[in-house]
C-alpha cells in the first residue's frame, strides 16, 4: 500500500509489504478470537441491562453507588468470575497486585511465586532484598519462596507440588503470567490449568495471577481455569484505551470482599468508594477492550514480521501462540534501542515531537528508556515501548489503540534503526 503521508524508503516499504504478507494468517486467527470475546463482553453488558443512568456517578462515600455496582458485575461475568473489585481508587498495576495480596495473606503465611522472580516493582511490596521497612509483606511477618522455572521456561510442577507438600504455611500460589521485563515465554492459559488442576487435587493454597497485559488475548481467562483470584491494571488491556487510571481483581467472592476491605476497610469493603465520574469510562473502555487488545496483537504481530525481516530476535514468533500484547525485539545495542525508542514515538499521536532519552525510574534497577505517546500518562495499552539499558539489549513493546496508526509508527521506528544501522 503507498503511503501517502509518511515518507520511506523504498527498502522498508518493500520489508513492511513483506511483513504485512507474513501476518496475513495470524491476522485471521486475531480477528477470530476479538470476534469471540467482543460477543463475551456484549453480552455481559445486555444480561446486566447496563442503561445510561449508570454514568451518572457519585461523591462523598459513594453509597449504594448502583453505576458501580453494575460495573463490578459485568466485569465478573465477562471474566468468568464469581465477584470483582473495579475502582479508579486503584492507582496502577502495582497498588491493584499490592492490595490483593495484602488482602488476602496474614502473618506467619508463606506465599511461592512459581513463575520465578517476580515483575521488578513487585520486590518492594514482598520485601525480597533488605528491609526498608516500608511496610512490606515481610515487614508484616508474610514470608516469601520462589520456584525457579525449569530450563526451557516451564513452571516446574514438580518442584511446586513438592514444595506444597513441604511447608505447610504456603497460603498462596503466585503466577505471573506475562514475561515483565524478562525474555522468557508468557504463559497460556493452559499452562495456568495445568498447575492449578494438580494444586487443588491435594491443596488448598489459594491461587492467585498477576493478569497483566493478558486480558483477552485467550478466550478463557486464568480464573476460569482454576486460578481463585486474578488482577490487572486499568491503564493496559481492560481499560480500553479510554479508563484514565485505576486497577480490577475478580475471584472468588470471599477473596475479593477481603481485597476490598483492604482497600477501604474491615467493616466496609466493597460498599464505599465515589466514582466521580468515572464509571461512563471505565464501562466504555471495558467495552472496547476485545477489539483493542485485537490492535494491539496486530501491532505486535507486524512488528515481529518487519524486525525479523531486518534480522533481529523476536519473541513471540509471527505465527507464534500469543499469550500478552508484548512483543521483544533484541536490538542488540544501547543505540539501537535509542533509535527505535525515537522512531516509534515520532508516530504518535500525543507528543510525536518529544525525543525519549535512558534514566532511573522507581521500582526498577537499571536506567530505562520509554517511548509512549499517549492520551492516557504511562498508559500500556497505547502503543509503547520500553527497554531497561542492559543486556540482552531488548525493547519491551505493547499496544496499540488502532493497528493502522501503529503500523506507522512501528515503520518509523524501523526506520530510525534502519539508519543507525546504515552508519
Ligand atoms: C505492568 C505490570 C505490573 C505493574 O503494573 P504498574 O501499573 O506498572 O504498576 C505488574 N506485573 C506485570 C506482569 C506487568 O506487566
Amino acid at each position: 500500500m503507498d503511503n501517502t503521508f509518511f515518507k520511506f524508503s523504498d527498502e522498508l516499504n518493500s520489508l513492511s509489504d513483506k511483513a504485512m504478507q507474513r501476518c496475513k494468517n495470524s491476522f485471521e486467527e486475531i480477528d477470530k478470537l476479538t470476534e469471540y470475546n467482543q460477543q463475551k463482553v456484549l453480552l455481559a453488558f445486555t444480561e446486566n441491562r447496563v442503561s445510561e443512568t449508570h454514568f451518572s456517578g457519585s461523591t462523598g462515600y459513594g453509597l449504594d453507588d448502583r453505576g458501580r455496582e453494575v460495573l463490578e458485575s459485568v466485569f465478573a461475568q465477562a471474566f468468568g468470575a464469581e465477584d470483582a473489585l473495579v475502582r479508579h481508587n486503584f492507582m496502577s498495576g502495582t497498588h491493584t497486585l499490592s492490595v490483593a495480596l495484602f488482602g488476602v495473606l496474614r502473618p506467619g503465611d508463606t506465599m511461592l511465586c512459581v513463575t520465578g522472580t517476580p515483575y521488578d516493582t513487585i520486590h518492594p511490596v514482598i520485601g525480597i532484598g533488605e528491609s526498608k521497612n516500608e511496610g512490606s509483606l515481610a515487614d508484616f511477618g508474610v514470608k516469601y519462596k520462589e520456584i525457579q522455572l525449569t530450563e526451557n521456561d516451564k513452571i516446574d510442577e514438580d518442584a511446586v507440588l513438592k514444595e506444597l507438600e513441604n511447608d505447610k504455611s504456603i497460603k498462596m500460589v503466585y503466577i505471573q503470567r506475562s514475561k515483565g521485563y524478562d525474555l522468557r515465554n508468557t504463559f497460556s492459559v493452559e499452562e495456568i490449568e495445568s498447575i492449578s488442576r494438580k494444586i487443588k487435587e491435594k491443596y488448598s493454597a489459594i491461587i492467585m495471577v498477576d493478569n497483566c497485559y493478558g486480558e483477552f488475548v485467550q478466550k478463557l481467562e486464568p480464573v476460569q481455569v482454576g486460578a481463585d483470584l486474578m488482577a490487572g491494571s486499568l491503564i493496559k488491556n481492560p481499560g480500553g484505551g479510554i479508563a484514565k487510571t485505576g486497577g480490577y481483581i475478580v475471584g472468588r467472592k470471599d477473596l475479593v470482599h477481603l481485597c476490598a476491605c483492604r482497600l477501604t476497610t474491615a467493616g466496609i469493603g466493597k460498599e464505599i468508594g465515589a466514582t466521580l465520574g468515572e464509571t461512563r469510562n471505565m464501562f466504555m473502555g471495558f467495552f472496547h477492550t476485545p477489539h483493542v487488545v485485537g490492535e494491539s496483537l496486530k501491532t505486535a504481530v507486524f512488528a515481529a514480521a518487519l524486525f525479523e525481516l531486518m534480522g533481529f530476535k523476536i519473541s513471540p514468533k509471527v505465527d507464534e501462540k500469543r499469550c500478552d500484547i508484548i512483543q521483544t525485539i533484541e536490538l542488540r545495542n544501547k543505540e539501537c534501542i535509542e533509535a527505535f525508542c525515537r522512531g516509534l514515538q515520532s508516530g504518535a499521536p500525543v507528543d510525536s515531537f518529544v525525543a525519549p532519552i535512558p534514566s532511573e525510574m522507581p521500582g526498577y534497577d537499571s536506567d530505562i528508556i520509554m517511548s509512549a505517546g499517549a492520551f492516557t500518562l504511562g498508559s500500556s495499552i497505547e502503543l509503547s515501548a520500553d527497554a531497561p539499558i542492559r543486556e540482552p539489549y531488548a525493547v519491551w513493546m505493547q499496544g496499540g489503540l488502532t493497528f493502522h496508526s501503529s503500523k506507522v509508527a512501528v515503520m518509523l521506528a524501523a526506520q530510525e534503526v534502519l539508519k543507525e544501522l546504515n552508519k
